[in-house]
């Protein structure tokens, strides 16, 4: 057997509602500028198309708190609907891509707001807006089997109690199949990825101490607290 030089490092998981599996993640891909009211407050124009960019696996986060990260002033919340894969492939055509399924969650896509658009003005690339640590809060998965292809249904996130963004996943410019396909064109999805699938508008800036409650009709929500 291999002997490793230092010790593997731990695997992302996410828990599965109703069982005591968890959900091992490879890859975290997401899609920006996928609901036509976000895209118009962001100032950018709903005919583009939406956009592709990448969290790092280990930014998922399922503890329900949300560290203040270090190096922004400007945090936003970003309710999203997050599919999990348990298949996958390349150049999958949308009649097949809900096949590849295993399952739905609500999902935070934090991002450092300053950083993201001192990045866009430069021509530079978005990570640090994006991919930081615990950018990626997480409720639990639910099966395909008990939610259904979830192509509707009210997504809603709170803070302290004000509702902040209130959208439904039927506004999603490109449907789940269609972003399972075209990602499909440009790598080798595989089981464990998950997407996070864009968010509707009302996005804005969170401070510690905040009380972040996310809601997508049946799923699980997600509670956070920013500390
Ligand atoms: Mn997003």
């Amino acid at each position: 057997m291999t002997k490793l030089a230092i010790p593997s490092p731990v695997i992302t998981t996410i828990p599965v509602h109703g069982s005591e599996e968890v959900f091992p993640v490879r890859r975290v891909y997401c899609i920006g500028r996928n609901y036509a009211d976000h895209v118009i407050e962001m100032g950018n124009d709903p005919k583009e198309s939406p956009i592709f960019f990448q969290k790092n696996t280990d930014n998922v986060d399922t503890s329900g708190k949300f560290p203040y990260p270090p190096q922004s002033n400007d945090v936003h919340h970003e309710l999203e609907l997050v599919m999990a894969l348990k298949s996958g492939g390349s150049n999958i055509s949308e009649a097949d891509a809900y096949k590849h399924i295993y399952g739905f969650a609500v999902g935070l896509d934090m991002t450092r707001r300053d950083l993201q658009a001192a990045a866009k003005k430069g021509g530079k690339p978005w990570e640090v807006g994006k991919a930081f640590e615990r950018s990626a809060p997480m409720g639990t998965l639910t099966k395909i089997e008990e939610s259904g292809n979830m192509d509707s249904g009210k997504i809603t996130l709170t803070v302290n109690g004000d509702v902040k963004q209130d959208g439904d996943l039927n506004q999603i410019i490109w449907k789940i199949p269609r972003m399972i396909a075209h990602l499909s064109t440009f790598y080798d999805i595989t089981a464990g990825d998950i997407i996070m699938t864009g968010t509707p508008a009302g996005v804005g800036p969170v401070v510690k101490g905040d009380k972040l409650v996310g809601t997508i009709d049946k799923l699980n929500p997600l509670e956070v607290i920013v500390v």
